[in-house]
């Protein structure tokens, strides 16, 4: 007997789990309508032949238990970021710098970013903050128990923790846009309990055990990419554009872009949700309801080597947050040092920033692109629990980071989930 037909929609890490878990027992075929796979685990090759991370990749050892079960299995090979440079753990340190007043808190503890800063963060009032925001985030931890965030946006919740103040709100509310992608004021407007729960969820990466605990892939995100998506290579469709979907009783027909349409017995969205629902012909009332309340942010990246506006290259371990006071708050952009990357040389000079808010030199541009990423609102979040009731529904499936807290990890559980509903257990 055949095998039966399923189409994934989606070359992302959601999609290409998902496929890697049914080609076994199914006949797949996955879309992506870019030319490229990983979709927002994005690999650069520059003209001096390096490979870049630009959406760079972090993951807790102890918070992502699925992805790391899942590169046990394909070989993909980490390294702690405490081992990435020596001396130091150049990709862990995290700098704060005032475009205005062109200062800055520099959590930067490698050798080389200790001396640049004189050791400044051992001043007593730097310390006090560091302190400030730990208590900040245990008190918020209690609140979230008790349930007494519920209703309150990030900004409100802030009025009842008062440790999170000065640096180390600055910290804090940055620190929050750095693990969205979502802009401050955005941040400021959504639900405290997930941002509490999702710093629960990946206590590992946010004390001082992410020391240990935080892990890069050692080849960059291409090497899972890769891994992912070799059983199936001659499955995987390109430029392929999926128009829309319609669901007959016996099975599914792919309408794609280019005019060719192909059927299959299943289909599983690995795309965004409001991408699934608008390649849906007659969705059902709970598609409407709980793939329509996710919006996107478009956010540029870009990968330049302008530096004029950083602090020097030892202050810049890991992320660096240059930002201003602005609107309600402030206005951060989030940049990376693409040599605290694992597989990058440090001769590397490379920046990635994602919502730049400062001039950055055309000359010195290497690359831009937008990424698509889930809004986490009042809206969004309520349905994350819901999503997965979707599967099944119509020979229907779904998976993708936002089934979670928008990480690598939730797009993985999210596929497994996907496949074990098809039968087939990881
Ligand atoms: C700057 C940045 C930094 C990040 N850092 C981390 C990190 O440190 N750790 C971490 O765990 N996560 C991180 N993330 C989040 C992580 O990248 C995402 O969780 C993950 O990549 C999402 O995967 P996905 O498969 O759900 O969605 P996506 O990557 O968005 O993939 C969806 C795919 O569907 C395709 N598609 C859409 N519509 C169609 C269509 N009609 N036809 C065919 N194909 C279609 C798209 O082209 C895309 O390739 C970061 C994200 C960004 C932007």
């Amino acid at each position: 007997m055949q095998n039966k037909k399923i189409a994934i929609i989606g070359g992302g890490v959601a999609g290409l789990t998902a496929a890697y878990l049914l080609s076994g027992k199914y006949d797949i075929t996955l879309f992506e309508k870019s030319g490229k796979l990983g979709g927002n685990a994005y690999t650069l090759t520059t003209s001096e032949g390096a490979e870049v991370d630009i959406a760079a990749a972090v993951f807790g050892r102890c918070s992502y238990k699925n992805l790391f079960r899942l590169f046990r299995k394909l070989n993909v090979e980490t390294i702690s970021s405490f081992r990435r440079h020596s001396p130091g753990w150049s990709g862990l340190g995290a700098s704060f710098f005032d475009l205005d007043t062109k200062t800055g808190i520099y959590l930067t503890p490698g050798i080389k970013g200790l001396l640049a800063q004189n050791f400044e963060i051992l001043r007593p009032d730097r310390v006090r903050s560091i302190l400030q925001l730990a208590r900040g985030l245990r008190r918020a931890q209690t609140l979230l128990k008790r349930g007494d965030l519920a209703g309150l946006t990030v900004e409100d919740a802030l009025k009842k923790v008062p440790e999170l103040h000065v640096d180390a709100k600055l910290i804090f509310v940055t620190s929050l846009c750095l693990i969205s992608s979502m802009n401050c004021d955005d941040v400021l407007d959504a639900p405290a309990g997930f941002f509490i729960e999702k710093l629960k969820k990946h206590s590992d990466l946010a004390a001082p055990k992410a020391l240990f605990s935080v892990h890069f892939a050692k080849n960059g995100t291409k090497s899972y990419v890769q891994a992912l998506s070799a059983p199936y290579r001659e499955r995987i469709m390109l430029n392929a554009h999926v128009k829309s979907v319609l669901r007959e009783n016996d099975g599914v027909r792919v309408f794609m872009k280019d005019g060719r349409e192909m059927r299959f017995d299943k289909v599983v969205f690995a795309c965004n949700a409001d991408q699934a629902l608008a390649l849906l012909d007659q969705p059902t009332d709970d598609e409407k309801r709980l793939l329509g309340a996710w919006k996107y942010t478009e956010g540029t990246i870009i990968v330049h080597r302008d530096h004029s506006h950083f602090p020097k290259r030892e202050l810049m371990e890991g992320y660096t947050f240059l930002y201003r006071k602005k609107g309600r708050y402030v206005e951060t952009s989030v940049s990376g040092s693409l040599w605290a990357l694992p597989n990058v040389p440090e001769t590397c000079d490379l920046i990635s920033t994602q919502h730049p808010n400062f001039p950055i030199e055309k000359d010195h541009i290497v690359f831009e692109k937008v990424f698509r990423t889930p809004l986490f609102d009042f809206q969004s979040c309520p349905t994350v629990k819901e999503l997965p009731s979707l599967n099944g529904t119509r020979n229907t499936y779904y998976c993708g980071s936002h089934f979670g807290f928008g990480l690598h990890e939730d797009a993985v559980t999210s596929a497994i989930e996907v496949a074990r509903n098809l039968g087939v257990d990881f």
